[in-house]
């Protein structure tokens, strides 16, 4: 059996078999002197596109590796077709939830603003850097889309309504999502999840009226923003997604 490649980086570059690739400082840092690889020593690389491929480390110089792309390992798949709308919150929470929505698929990520979400600024190049980290790890194919902030009454406005939007209800009036998601059809999706200080009785009341959008309940106790996006998401993947699809 062929050694298995534990070193993932994601790169913009396209992979083509037979190319040089120089990498960024960054890379060659973690390279060098986190993995503690050397010269002759083969990562893996993806792109988004081109499915991932073995790469074999040619030289490190101080500030920059050179690798030869060599055979395709895996090829590109259609990644999972899930957005994350949630409101923004304080910068641990963020980076975890960036995290974990990545290592469960989610495709695209959305910050939206609503009445009583408290943090109005983002760092999108720290959400983006957080998110690569994890589809690297989690050995996806694909890094998430990471959308600026915007207001959520805007976005719902041009919504397509063939994509489904999982409301996370914290009102204690929606049905389980288990019992809610059993009817529902497989296809785009969304979940929406509200910021700390949870959703405006009249923001709710207007999220019920639309007819693209599924109001769940999570249970009995009141999650933080963070957990009850993992948890709409785990869900949703379980019941509706590829959460029954096994590793490649
Ligand atoms: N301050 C609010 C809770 C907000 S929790 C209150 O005390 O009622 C933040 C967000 O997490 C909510 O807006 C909702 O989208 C989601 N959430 C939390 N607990 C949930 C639950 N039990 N079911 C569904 N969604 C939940």
């Amino acid at each position: 059996m062929a050694l298995k490649i534990q070193t993932r980086l994601f790169v913009d570059a396209a992979l083509v078999a037979g190319e040089v690739l120089e990498l960024s400082a960054d890379q060659t840092h973690y390279l060098k002197s986190v993995m503690r690889l050397d010269p002759a020593d083969r990562i893996a690389l993806f792109n988004g596109r081109d499915g991932e491929f073995a790469a074999r480390i040619e030289r490190f110089a101080r500030h920059a590796a050179t690798v030869t792309i060599e055979t395709q390992t895996r090829p590109q798949d259609a990644p999972c077709d899930l957005w994350l709308l949630f409101a923004p919150i304080k910068r641990a929470r963020i980076d975890f939830l960036v995290e974990k929505a990545t290592e469960l698929g989610a495709s695209a990520l959305y910050p939206v603003m609503t009445r009583h979400t408290m943090v109005e600024r983002v760092n999108l190049d720290r959400l983006l850097a957080n998110a690569i980290e994890a589809a690297e790890q989690s050995e996806r194919l694909s890094v998430p889309t990471i959308h600026a902030p915007q207001d959520l009454a805007r976005l719902l406005a041009s919504w397509d309504s063939s994509r489904q939007l999982m409301l996370c209800d914290e009102s204690g009036t929606a049905p389980p999502a288990a019992a809610a998601l059993a009817s529902r059809a497989r296809g785009p999706w969304a979940v929406l999840v509200g910021p700390e200080g949870g959703f405006a009785e009249d923001e709710l009341d207007a999220l019920r009226k639309l007819p693209f959008v599924c109001p769940v309940s999570l249970g009995p106790r009141v999650l933080r923003a963070d957990t009850a996006a993992i948890a709409g998401l785990a869900v949703l993947q379980a019941l509706l997604g590829d959460g029954s699809a096994a590793r490649p």
